[in-house]
């Protein structure tokens, strides 16, 4: 495969209470709800999106809330906590924050050489926030200007995922061998590995090899899935095909009206997915106006009103 990935498109999670989830994101983290769509799978339950100004990819997590869902439970297989990258600067400003917000969050100890916060959101997902030593290009990146935190502290996109698995070598083969990530560094049973191109947010991945750990179940407070970001959809054929070659079970391409997909299970078990950076969220909504409507794909226009009717009623969080 001659095209290596950049890093991540998007991070999917499960939530339970979608206004909690949206509160919680929109009004504590300062993210833009830049996607208010539903479960192309469940059209009766959201799909929520936030990000940046324009929803980039490398800044996205996005969440099926799923009232009264069970939860999920750490372990193995999944991924165990989603970093967000902030300013060196914005330490204290966080951990004041979310005291104030009686959030459960720490510092933990450094990470090879930068600050952690580490917070638990509504449903019991693992966030972290790291002071990043290197930013990324602001051209990779645009602020949202009417975020509830001031710019200087703002979210910069995704700094890393890390994953739980078993054990790690299988995964870093696919990572390193196919996707073009090199091991930068390691520390104990954390292997972090990261894509060559250092002006994208999200492109780091640490594997954290615990074989002691048990298998963990994805429900509520989990990730679902990671997604991994390609230019186009002739590239993410070849990416298909490469991994089909390599004796993944791949799934056919799906259209997720703001990126095409292709999902399969990595080595350690978590689901990882390849998605186009086209067409993005500006497909069917004004930038300016992103997150303001109920945006449905085509296939479902005709079903509108009966959805509208099912979903449960929401408030986007005051803006500044
Ligand atoms: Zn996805």
């Amino acid at each position: 495969m001659d095209n290596k990935i950049r890093g991540l498109h998007h991070v999917t999670a499960i939530a339970s209470d979608p206004q909690r989830n949206l509160d919680f994101y929109v009004g504590l983290l300062g993210l833009r709800f830049v996607k208010r769509t539903v479960n192309f799978d469940d059209p009766g339950s959201y799909h929520f999106y936030f990000g940046d100004r324009r929803g980039t990819p490398g800044t996205i997590l996005t969440f099926f809330p799923w009232p009264g869902a069970r939860r999920g439970i750490r372990g193995t297989g999944q991924i165990e906590a989603t970093a967000f990258a902030i300013s060196p600067d914005s330490i204290r400003y966080w951990l004041e924050r979310l005291k104030q917000q009686h959030v459960t969050a720490e510092r933990t100890s450094t990470r090879f050489g930068e600050e952690v916060i580490r917070l638990i959101d509504p449903d019991g997902l693992l966030i972290e926030l790291i002071a990043a030593a290197a930013g990324v290009s602001p051209a990779n990146i645009e602020p949202w200007p009417q975020s509830p935190v001031p710019a200087e502290h703002a979210i910069h996109g995704f700094h890393s995922v890390s994953a739980a698995l078993e054990g790690y070598e299988r995964t870093a083969r696919l990572v390193t061998e196919s996707f073009g990530y090199r091991l930068v560094d390691e520390s104990g049973n954390r292997f972090r590995f990261a894509s060559p191109d250092e002006s994208v947010p999200g492109r780091i991945i640490d594997l954290l090899c615990q074989p002691d750990t048990a298998v963990g179940r994805v429900a509520t407070g989990s990730v679902h899935h990671i997604a991994f970001r390609t230019k186009d959809e002739a590239e993410q054929l070849q990416w298909r095909k490469h991994l089909v070659d390599l004796g993944y079970n791949v799934t056919p391409v799906i259209d997720r009206t703001y990126f095409h997909s292709i999902y399969f299970r990595e080595p350690g078990g978590v689901l990882f997915e390849i998605a186009t950076d086209p067409p993005g969220f500006t497909f069917d909504e004004k930038v300016e106006e992103l997150g303001r409507h109920l945006c449905l794909p085509p296939w479902m226009e005709s079903s509108r009103s009966q959805i509208e009717e099912i979903l449960p009623r929401i408030e986007v969080p005051p803006t500044s």
